[in-house]
């Protein structure tokens, strides 16, 4: 035996994985395809947003959250309504459970911040048992997604010093290997080593092959987002046609292809159609990884149209509820659609998801911090203004109109109509009541301190020229998390085609559709994944512990 556990995959969940099982004492191998310095996979990358509820520092802003509000939020959004939603809808209330009670006081014991001001993601817009957060639980981690890894990478070097741990790096896993039934070792190939940086493409030239034997195997290989081919072969038929034009949210090494390895050894694969992309993507004007995109975090304000210029209908406002966006602009017959806003929304309401385009809260800077919600559009987000190639700033509205269907290279917008659109909705917030649904739902954010203080810009008349100049953001659908995924009982066992489980195997994190093959059913309330990683890495690394005792 070359170690008592395999973990392949050496992003959060195979870290957290890893550490359990190093804690109780185990040998284990931690293999990944990518050089050393991308360890974390996609979490180093991440915003760091986890989904806690009933959180002390929701308490502190007044907001009242329970187990039970955030169950019905669960099921209202996952939409669980097939056979092979079992195990995914037992996990979901599992975790459910975790971030109610011991998600925050684990972390936390571990090292763990959190910044103070909870956001709102997935805000939903219909009925109480329907799509959403009804309150916000959106907990960025001081110092984001580095911030998330910093407490497993430093349990693991630990574990490396005391010689229970060897990591491998460019050991690409291309088989499983089985012995009387049971799991017991991977198979694959030595690639030539790389010097590229965090996140960019690495070759795959093969160097050699290995064979290597171990009481059980852990699977922690990541989705499918960054696989574009991959995400159009499972593309949902009830969305429609696949997209022709998608940009990656995910690193090229999200390549979903051991997920398909685990199904050759017998492992049931569910739920390939549920996906997580969002809506609000733009080209990353200095990409690390290819067809790197960005996700636009959006307040609620701006005027989102589609590429005729047709205004999205109600509740399909920033921030509301991703998957029916998707579904409306997949039936548009065009890929892209447009945020229409100024200066003082882009300087309120513009976020960009990722660890590199928050430099002020994955470095820790808390004065840096304090200037959000001011006057000055975060340098990020006025880097893209100026550098990105989906950004149109013009004085006026025909200007601008101009500018739109010069990017697309074609006069998709008619400006009169869209001019009468936006006086209409500039006379209902003129009124101070109002029936325009964005108008009103822009007030009621700003019932939330938070929102307030740093996140929703007043409602005001878009055309106002002391709010401009006006910006215009086309916006490409943006791929990103897998839903569905490896079949797994509470242990992370992975589970056979008759429901048993494959002895020797255990699947964790966005492999496992962060468990049971997709506890999220078809859509998130976000911050789900990472926190997705850690209960089911360590679940894994636990279950994996207690069985090769
Ligand atoms: C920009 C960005 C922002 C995000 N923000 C948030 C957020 O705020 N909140 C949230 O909850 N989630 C967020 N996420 C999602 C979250 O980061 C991921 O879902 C999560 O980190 C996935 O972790 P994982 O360990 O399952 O997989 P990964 O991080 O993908 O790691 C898998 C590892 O397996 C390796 N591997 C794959 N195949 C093989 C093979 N055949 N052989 C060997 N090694 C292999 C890969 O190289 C990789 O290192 C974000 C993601 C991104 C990219």
């Amino acid at each position: 035996m070359d170690a008592d556990v395999i973990v392949v995959g050496a992003g959060l969940a195979g870290l957290v994985a890893t550490a359990e099982l190093a804690d109780a004492g185990r040998r284990v191998l931690l293999l990944d395809q990518e050089p050393e310095a991308s360890l974390g996979g996609q979490a180093h990358w991440s915003f760091g947003g986890l989904f806690l509820v009933d959180s002390p520092e929701q308490r502190r802003l007044g907001v009242r959250d329970s187990h039970e509000l955030a169950w019905q939020d669960w099921l209202g959004t996952a939409g669980f309504d097939r056979d092979e939603d079992h195990w995914p809808r037992r996990w979901a209330e599992a975790y459910v459970d975790f971030a109610a009670t011991e998600k925050r006081s684990w972390l936390h014991s571990q090292g763990l911040r959190f910044f103070p001001l909870v956001q709102w993601a997935e805000r939903g817009g219909a009925l109480a048992t329907g799509h959403g957060n009804s309150v916000p639980r959106f907990h960025i981690t001081w110092g984001t997604g580095p911030g998330v890894l910093e407490p497993f990478l430093r349990r693991v070097r630990a574990a490396e010093e005391r010689g229970l741990v060897s990591i491998r790096c460019r050991h690409r896993v291309t088989g499983l290997s089985t012995s009387a039934g049971a799991v017991d070792g991977v198979r694959g190939e030595v690639l030539e080593p790389s010097d590229v940086s965090r996140g960019e493409p690495s070759s795959r030239a093969v160097a050699g092959e290995f064979d290597l034997r171990a009481q059980a195997v852990v699977v922690t290989s990541g989705g499918i987002g960054g696989n574009l081919p991959l995400v159009r072969e499972n593309w949902p038929s009830w969305l429609g046609a696949p997209p022709q034009r998608m940009i990656a949210g995910v690193p090229d090494h999200v390549d979903g292809l051991l997920q398909g390895v685990v199904g050759e050894t017998g492992g049931r694969i569910i739920n390939s159609d549920r996906m997580w992309h969002y809506t609000e993507g733009i080209r990353n004007y200095a990409p690390v990884w290819t067809e790197h995109g960005i996700r636009i975090l959006p307040g609620p304000s701006s005027f989102w149209i589609d590429a005729r210029g047709e205004r999205l209908p109600q509740p399909l406002f920033p921030g509301t509820d991703t998957l029916a966006t998707l579904a409306h602009i997949n039936r548009t017959g065009h890929e892209h659609t447009w945020f229409v806003l100024n200066r003082r929304i882009i300087t309120r309401e513009f976020a960009l998801s990722g660890s590199e385009q928050n430099p002020d809260l994955t470095g820790r800077s808390v004065g840096e911090v304090l200037r959000r919600g001011g006057e000055v559009t975060p340098p990020p987000v006025a880097e893209f203004v100026r550098r990105g190639s989906d950004f149109v700033t013009r004085r006026t509205l025909p200007e601008l109109v101009r500018g739109m269907n010069e990017l697309v290279g074609e006069d998709l917008i008619d400006p009169a109509r869209l001019e009468r659109d936006i006086r209409a909705r500039d006379r209902e917030v003129a009124s101070g009541l109002g029936k325009d649904a964005q108008v009103n739902l822009i007030r009621e954010a700003r019932r939330y301190p938070v929102d307030r203080m740093v996140r929703v810009a007043p409602p005001h008349e878009l055309l106002d020229p002391a709010a401009g100049p006006l910006i215009a953001v086309r916006l490409s659908l943006l791929t990103r998390k897998t839903l569905g995924g490896v079949e797994t009982d509470l242990d992370a066992r992975v589970l056979g085609e008759g429901g048993e489980p494959l002895p020797g195997l255990y699947a964790a994190g966005e492999v496992a559709g962060f468990g049971g093959g997709g506890m999220h059913g078809y859509r998130s309330l976000e911050g789900t994944f990472l926190g997705g990683c850690l209960f089911s890495g360590r679940t894994a690394g636990r279950a994996a512990a207690r069985a090769t005792a």
